[in-house]
């Protein structure tokens, strides 16, 4: 192997994934059932012409390299697949999962494949995987490939959660492989060649719920176990009894017990509401909340037809695989988030032994996820009491109001915290004031069509709002300086996202820079950068990419 000059010389592994969990024996392969095995060890494609065209500063100085290794070969090579670093250990992880409601089987890393654990600059184990570097023996009937438009949305999108404050995998970079790869991105008969691309994400596992739903599908309880313990000693250490032993438990050994298992998915359930409570506060629609889309960390996994909100409609999908059910509509979200929790309940119960424990903390999701929307809604209000579910006509007469308006949620928020009392209480007062563009206008997308009757429910929700913000006497612009950290300015609107794909797809990567600084800081005013923020325009309103996106990617 070439020695590495750059900074990536610098990157220390330590895989525990590999090195603990039971591995397949067979390396690479043909598409087959692995059985009893956490991962297969497998070999990223060399690619002809690797290209950097995107990277994340804070990840890759999280990871302890230098901003100048991204513009060396050897980056390029590295985060493509062609060329291994020392101490990888390159796999694809097992796992199953339900799709669209029903069990699949083994799914499986059929395009990704994780390097294996380096140790970032705060001693943290994190893993680097490269999505679309070839096919694995969890492949199917698909290539192994990711084309450019789905992996800048991930690259994009995952980074600007992070940025807006959500638990996420992060990507480190976005490469061009030279490749070209052919999709039918609508499934209508259409197929083109697209150019190939690969992110590397970062996060410390990408275990699934999945995962440990295979192993309890195949009746294969020693792995699952396994697969729990070390869930647990390397990401749940604090679940950990005093003096519990250091190393791994070997085969046939006794496990952690009921009680850390059970205290390990109650905290599992905490996670995940806290997930899906920030993307109910951001307006992000995940589109395929399959269980193999849903990390053990609480963490936004998988980029595929996600979407965000421009107006705020509950009923909304971006996926056009899901829009006969509407399965993942945005407004069912959380109720998913719970389904999931009870089909990975059901995968440990076996360690468990008892539902109780188990019942107890699915049961408790529902308290503790309305809870956190209930506080999240007040926060994005700047409301500083908590009356408990006396809130309640408050915050779901908002619901109504946006739903009835076509209101852009993002922009209805900020303009509500510019907004002082005194304005507030004058437009209740007056529904025919609120069309004007310093009011509400400009987060209607037609204001000509608002029906009388929904502009005095608009105007009747601002004067109990108004009233409400009185009793609280909290000083204007400190309540709208608390809007502004959670309500953010910018998102990764969809059409946007397109735009920069459309460039990119011409050979002008600029926007996709452009658009990483831009939501690097969301909840900034950003001057100059008016554009980022403006809501959807009419062409936008129906067009593939922008409001329609399938799983093909
Ligand atoms: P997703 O809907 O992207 O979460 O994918 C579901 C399953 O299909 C996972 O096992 C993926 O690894 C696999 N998959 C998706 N796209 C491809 C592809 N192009 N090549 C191989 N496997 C894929
Ligand atoms: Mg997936």
């Amino acid at each position: 192997m070439e020695t590495l000059t750059t900074s990536l010389a610098r990157l220390r592994f330590d895989n525990r994934f590999t090195r603990e969990l039971p591995a397949d024996p067979l390396h690479g392969g043909t598409t087959r059932p692995v059985n009893r095995a956490a991962y297969s060890r497998v070999q990223p494609l060399a690619v002809p012409a690797p290209q950097i065209i995107a990277w994340s500063p804070e990840v890759s100085a999280q990871l302890g390299l230098d901003d100048d290794v991204w513009t060396s070969d050897e980056a390029a090579e590295v985060f493509s697949g062609t060329r291994l670093l020392p101490g990888s250990d390159p796999h694809a992880a097992n796992y199953g999962g339900h799709q669209f409601g029903q069990w699949a089987g083994q799914l499986g890393d059929g395009r990704a494949i994780a390097l294996g654990e380096v140790v970032d600059r705060d001693g943290n184990h994190q893993t680097l995987q490269l999505k679309g570097a070839g096919p694995t023996p969890y492949s199917r009937r698909a290539d192994g490939l990711a084309v450019l438009r789905s992996s800048i949305r991930e690259f994009l999108c995952s980074e600007a959660m992070h940025h807006l404050g959500v638990p996420t995998t992060r990507a480190l970079s976005l490469a061009l492989t030279g490749n070209q790869v052919m999709r039918d991105m609508l499934y209508d008969g259409n197929p083109r060649l697209e150019p190939g691309a690969v992110v590397c994400r970062v996060a410390p596992s990408f275990i699934r719920f999945g995962n440990f739903q295979l192993f309890a599908a195949r009746n294969e309880i020693e792995e699952l176990r396994l697969l729990a313990d070390f869930t647990i000693r390397h990401h749940f250490a604090h679940l950990l009894p005093a003096g519990a032993p250091a190393a791994p438990v070997a085969e046939g050994e006794a496990g952690l017990g009921p009680d850390v298992y059970a205290a390990w998915f109650a905290e599992v359930c905490h996670l995940s509401a806290a997930m899906v409570v920030e993307w109910m506060r951001v307006g992000f629609v995940h589109g395929v909340m399959n269980t193999d889309n849903m990390s053990i960390h609480g963490l936004t996994i998988d980029y595929g037809p996600y979407g965000w909100l421009d107006d705020y409609n509950p009923e909304w999908t971006p996926n056009t695989t899901d829009a006969a059910g509407r399965r993942y509509r945005f407004g069912h979200q959380p109720a998913v988030v719970q389904w999931n929790l009870l089909q990975l309940a059901n995968a440990v119960y076996p360690l468990v032994g008892e539902a109780a424990p188990l019942e107890e903390a699915l049961n408790g999701f529902g308290d503790d996820y309305t809870g956190r929307y209930r506080g999240m809604l007040r926060a994005k209000l700047g409301l500083v009491t908590d009356r408990g579910d006396d809130d309640d006509p408050l915050l779901h007469g908002l619901l109504e109001v946006l739903g009835a308006t076509e209101t852009d949620m993002t922009i209805f928020h900020r303009r509500l915290g510019e907004l002082t009392v005194a304005d507030l209480t004058r437009l209740g007062a007056d529904p025919g004031a609120l069309s004007a563009p310093e009011a509400l206008g400009d987060a209607w997308y037609d204001p000509g069509t608002v029906a009388a009757e929904a502009r005095a429910a608009a105007a009747a929700w601002l004067a109990d709002y108004a009233q409400r913000l009185a009793d609280e006497a909290r000083p204007d612009d400190e309540r709208r300086a608390a809007m502004e950290r959670v309500n953010p300015r910018y998102v990764l609107r969809n059409y946007l996202a397109q735009e920069a794909i459309d460039a990119a797809e011409q050979g002008d990567t600029t926007l996709i820079g452009t658009l990483a600084e831009v939501l690097r800081r969301p909840y900034d005013t950003q001057p100059g950068r008016e554009r980022f923020e403006a809501k959807r325009p009419d062409w936008a309103r129906n067009r593939p990419g922008c409001s329609m996106l399938s799983c093909s990617s």
